[in-house]
């Protein structure tokens, strides 16, 4: 039986059998590539003392609107990492999907790492600070653009606000985004979630779709969800998801 084994063992197993492996992904994801998780405690009480206000403040729709040159302040202090390289587990899962192992990933995060890890199937919840457009003429712009522009980002063509293409407090997950990751993981066979303490919106509702008896968990600490997983892996998701995948695949 399955208890005999190592996790990473069964996990290895688990990876082997299937042909419609899901993964979901938090922050711990992208942390191991270097980008600090605004929402954890450290970097809320940083924010707090360098900006005065808390993320969530900063990070609203109507913050967004009436501090403009605040919150572009903080969005490219801590929300922009043009330097930062997929990691093991990025690598992992673009490689499971190249295989016909995995279907999809759906992930909180809007560095665009899975994607430039060869991921083509990732469903951003929250966008992408890859995408950004004109709020006035819907041009677009890329990521270098952001980081260029000082101040508010201005459009080239008529002067109007330009916006990261992400998701900000107080405004609506995109619909199809979301229904397209209830379709992913309601239909899959393995369910990895991985990086995420599974406690902000919508990660754990998302979860609940899931009907199989293959949920995987991978996080250093402790999740909403601990005891209703199958599998339960305590620590680095980029170390223990390059090595199972090495050796599965
Ligand atoms: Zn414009």
């Amino acid at each position: 039986m399955l208890v005999m084994n190592s996790p990473e063992t069964t996990l290895r197993a688990l990876i082997e059998e299937s042909d419609n492996i899901v993964f979901f992904g938090g922050a711990g994801v992208s942390t191991e590539s270097g980008i600090p998780d605004f929402r954890s405690e450290e970097g809320m009480f940083e924010t707090k003392k360098t900006f005065g206000y808390w993320p969530e403040v900063l990070l609203s729709h109507r913050f967004f609107l009436n501090n403009p040159e605040i919150f572009f302040k903080y969005y490219r202090k801590n929300l922009i990492h043009s330097s930062a390289e997929p990691n093991a587990a990025h690598r992992a899962l673009a490689r499971l999907e190249n295989v016909g192992k995995l279907k999809a990933v759906v992930t909180q995060n809007i560095d665009g790492l899975h994607q430039r890890a060869g991921s083509r199937n990732v469903l951003e919840l929250h966008g992408s600070a890859a995408r950004n457009y004109c709020m006035e003429c819907r041009a677009v712009y890329e990521l270098s653009f952001m980081v260029e522009a000082s101040g508010i980002p201005r459009c080239l063509q008529c002067g109007g606000m330009v916006r990261p293409d992400v998701v900000l407090y107080e405004e609506g997950v995109d619909e199809q985004i979301l229904k397209e990751s209830i379709r992913f993981i309601s239909a899959a066979d393995v369910l990895i979630v991985g990086g995420t303490s599974l406690n902000v919106y919508p990660a754990a509702g998302l979860i609940r779709h899931y009907a199989g008896k293959k949920l995987v968990l991978i996080n250093k600490g402790e999740t909403a969800y601990d005891t209703r997983a199958n599998l339960r892996i305590q620590g680095s998701i980029g170390k223990i998801l390059g090595a199972v995948v090495e050796r599965a695949t």
